[in-house]
């Protein structure tokens, strides 16, 4: 029987709004397809090799849970850009989305240095945040996704970056240029909680199929 290798990322400190219900998701939808999964938990002083995992779920976080998991994460950072630059299949929400990109200021005005791997980037806005239903259409699949978000962050996703989908309704990454997420290879990242692949089914089985088709 094949199995389905996951990596929780930071998952005991980066786990806000349920975010651990699309670990749930892609447990269920993987036994469904006829896999065993494994998973295993990645956090402060483990070591994260690229070729030990078929799949990874880095959730979001509260700011405090955030700035340490950006400090600890550096040491990982060639293993888990290897991943993604070799079409590993990675979801990161929220916390996680913005971690992956160049950096994040934090609602006090701290920089928390990010993975560096994306060249999007996070600014925080003052005394706000954007917080309600959202809902995005992804044009390349032509699929509609429902979710609800919650961030002080504002990301931009600069030039080169294809986002997620294209915000209908809500703030999506920035409140300004209708973009929602991001999407590079076979990573995901994305604002929505809810837990987004619950509310999504569609996007919780492409992964299932991206991951199935690296084993
Ligand atoms: N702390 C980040 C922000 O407020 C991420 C929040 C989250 O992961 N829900 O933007």
């Amino acid at each position: 029987m094949k199995v389905l290798r996951i990596c929780h990322l930071y998952g005991n400190l980066m786990n806000t709004y349920g975010d651990n219900g699309n670990l749930l998701m892609l447990q269920y939808y993987g036994q469904q397809a006829g896999l065993t999964v494994q998973t295993t938990l990645v956090s402060i002083g483990d070591e994260f090799n690229a070729e030990d995992f078929d799949l990874v779920f880095f959730g979001g976080g509260q700011d405090y849970e955030q700035k340490i998991v950006s400090q600890d994460i550096q040491r990982l950072q060639p293993e888990i850009k290897k991943f993604i630059e070799n079409d590993g299949v990675f979801l990161a929400i929220c916390g996680g989305f913005q971690l992956l990109g160049q950096y994040y200021i934090n609602a006090a005005g701290d920089r928390l240095q990010g993975l560096g791997i994306l060249p999007h980037y996070t600014e925080r806005q003052i005394n706000s945040r954007f917080i309600g239903d959202i809902e995005i259409f992804d044009e390349e699949n032509q699929q509609t996704y429902l979710g609800f978000e919650n961030h002080n962050g504002v990301t931009f996703l600069g030039d080169c970056l294809k986002p997620l989908g294209k915000v209908i309704s809500g703030h999506g990454n920035n409140n300004q240029d209708k973009t929602e997420g991001v999407h590079y290879k076979n990573t995901f990242g994305s604002y929505f909680h809810g837990p987004l692949l619950v509310r999504n089914e569609w996007l919780a089985h492409h992964l299932i199929s991206l991951a199935t088709q690296q084993i």
